[in-house]
Parts: C-alpha cells; structure tokens; sequence
C-alpha cells in the first residue's frame, strides 16, 4: 500500500471511528461491492442527477444513485425541446442514460427513498426507507420540485397533458388553438406575451379579481386577450385532454389548452433540513459550482434552477464536474 493509499484509508478509518454505534454496520448495496462507502452519493436519479453520475463515473469516482422514480413530468405523454430527445416519451429518455451511466463500473443504482441524512466530521451519512444506509464524501441532491395542485376539479388529471406550464416544452403541440392562462398579474401577462406568439385565440382566466396595472389591460386589450374573472369551478376533459372550463356563474369556455404554475416545494426535505439556504422562490441557493451553503452539499436540477430537461442535464453535468474536481484536488494537495 502506497502512502497516499494507506494516508487516505486511515483517514476513513478514523472518520468513522467518530460515527455513531448505529451507523457503523453498513449493509450490502450491491453484490459486487463490499463496502458502503462512496465518493459520491445522489439523491435522485433523473435527469439532472443521471447527468452527475456520467461525468463522475466517468471519473472513476464511486458513486450511488439513490431514486425513488417520481420524476415532476411522469405526467406528461411526451418531452420537447432537448436535442436528440424531441418528442420521446419522459421516462423512456432516463431509462436510456440510466443503462448508458450503469455501464461504468463504479456507478450504482438503487432504488429507494432517502430518508435522512446526517453530517458527520467530513462525512455524510444517508439512510433510506428500505432501512439501509452508506457514508459517502460528497452529497448531491437532485431531487427535483414537487408540484401543488389547485384544488380545481379536473386540474390533476389534465396535468402535463392539457393543462401545460411551459409554452417551451408544450407551446408548439397546441399552437393556433384555443388557449387559456390561468394567472394574475405580472405571471399571467408574461404567460400572455409568450403564447401569443403561438395563438391568436387566448383567454387570461385570473379565477377572481383581476390585478393588472393600466398598461397591462390596455396591452392584453390592444392584443384582444380577454381577462375573465369569475371563479373556475371545473375543468371538462377526457383522459386529461381538457375540453372546456366551467365557471362559477354556469358559463363555459370550450379550451384545447390552459398554461397554468402551480404553487411548488422542495420534492426532498433533506436539504432544508441539513440547513441548505434557500431563495424566496424555495430554490437552493449554490455557488458557481453547484455547492450549496453546506460545505459538501451540492444541487443540481429543477431543485436550484429553471425548469427544463436540458438544463437538469447541464447543472447535473456541471455538478458532476466540479464534485470530481474537489475530490481531485483535495487528494492531489494533501501533504
Ligand atoms: C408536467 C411537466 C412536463 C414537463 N415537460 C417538459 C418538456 O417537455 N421538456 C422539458 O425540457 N422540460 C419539461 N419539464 C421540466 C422537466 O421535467 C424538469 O426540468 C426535469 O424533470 C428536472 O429534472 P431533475 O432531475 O432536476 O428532477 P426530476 O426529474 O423531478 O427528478 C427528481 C428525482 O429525484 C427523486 N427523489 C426526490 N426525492 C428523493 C428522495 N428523498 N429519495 C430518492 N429519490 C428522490 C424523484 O423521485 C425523481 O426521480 C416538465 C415538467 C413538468 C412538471
């Protein structure tokens, strides 16, 4: 055993010497493997996260991907706007990356649910709801956002599918059709600006009094958006695709669309928990290389930035760089 072999090796040693009794007996991840301790952790295994492991595994480092397969668009029938993935259907784009990642040797995936995770000296403990647990050197959580449905009847089934949040990922699918925007003020009237672009039949439905300034009314108006304000009381579709909006006052506006933002949080907790800031969205605030407050604690994904497969997959990658990039250089400079 080289120095810096035998250096490193005491070191987990003794970092371990300092852990709780409990958490000293790892169990098996992996047949293939016979210690529970990681370079790496992820917690969630979707596209900002599979993105991490890539360049990691790629780096030799050894990592597992922890993923409970609740991705925020298993909703929608298909994903746009990623090259080389327009159109395919969601999962089966993580599905692919998730074989392409599995075949580096040093990448493990499990599923499961992480349920806490503890600080330790310079190590991170996680335990997961199957009762198991591992230590690892670096923690990243790319645990996504969940989102909050309305309480509107119909708005749950007609998520992702016609009831849409991003003009992006779904505009084009519905362009020239008859579209609604469920919002108020500044959100709504950007909501507008951009839809209008793909159809001229828009219709804001602010689901109560409206609070546009001046100018905005006079915009929407010049535009011929019309603001209704009357509460919604359903939404009529079939399997999700909406067929109309019912009104508190027993109208109705027949609909092929409705953009619409849902109130969100954090899908993991963990993080807030281990006393990761956040921003007065409820995104995690990181440095500019995905490092949360935290000293170790890195995000990546919709948890910390836009909403939008290709960037999950560039902050993943870039998370995944700069991860590597500690570890090389806390082990290179160690004297
Ligand atoms: C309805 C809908 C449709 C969309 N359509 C498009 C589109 O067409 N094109 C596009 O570019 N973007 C689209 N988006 C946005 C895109 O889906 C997200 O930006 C992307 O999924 C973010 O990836 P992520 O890896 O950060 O998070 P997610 O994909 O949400 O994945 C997070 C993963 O972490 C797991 N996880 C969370 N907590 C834990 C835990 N404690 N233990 C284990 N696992 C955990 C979850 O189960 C999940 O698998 C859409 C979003 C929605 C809501």
């Amino acid at each position: 055993m080289n120095r810096r072999k035998f250096i490193t090796q005491s070191g987990l040693i003794a970092s371990a010497a300092f852990l709780p009794g409990s958490l000293m007996s790892f169990t098996k991840w992996n047949e293939k493997e016979d210690t529970e301790f990681f370079d790496v952790i992820i917690v969630g295994g979707s596209y900002s996260g599979l993105s991490a492991a890539l360049a990691l595994g790629r780096s030799l480092r050894k990592v597992l991907i922890i993923d409970n397969k609740e991705p925020c668009n298993r909703f929608a029938p298909y994903s746009h706007n990623f090259i080389t993935q327009d159109g395919e259907v969601p999962s089966s784009i993580s599905e692919k990356s998730r074989k392409q990642i599995l075949k580096y040797e040093t990448v493990f995936y499990h599923h499961d649910t992480v349920l806490e995770t503890e600080k330790s000296k310079d190590l991170f403990i996680i335990r997961t709801k199957e009762g198991k647990k591992a230590t690892c050197n670096k923690l990243l959580f790319a645990t996504g956002l969940k989102d909050i449905m309305p309480d509107i009847q119909g708005f749950a089934e007609c998520w992702g599918v016609s009831v849409l949040h991003c003009p992006y990922c779904h505009g084009y699918e519905v362009r020239n059709e008859a579209t609604g925007i469920l919002g108020n003020s500044n959100l709504a009237f950007h909501y507008a600006q951009l839809v209008s672009n793909l159809t001229d039949r828009l219709t804001i439905f602010t689901n109560g009094k409206e609070e546009f300034t001046d100018e905005q009314k006079k915009i929407l108006q010049y535009n011929d958006i019309q603001i209704v304000e009357e509460k919604i009381t359903a939404l009529e579709h079939t399997e999700g695709k909406l067929k109309c909006l019912h009104m508190g006052n027993q109208t109705s506006f027949p609909l092929t669309a409705l953009y619409a933002r849902p109130a969100f949080e954090q899908h993991c907790k963990i993080p807030i928990q281990l006393g990761c800031k956040t921003n007065e969205q409820g995104l995690l605030i990181l440095d500019n290389s995905q490092q949360t407050n935290i000293s170790g604690v890195y995000a990546c994904g919709d948890n910390s930035a836009f909403r939008s497969v290709a960037v999950a997959v560039s902050t993943g990658s870039k998370a995944g760089a700069a991860i590597n990039a500690s570890l090389a250089i806390e082990k290179f400079n160690f004297l």
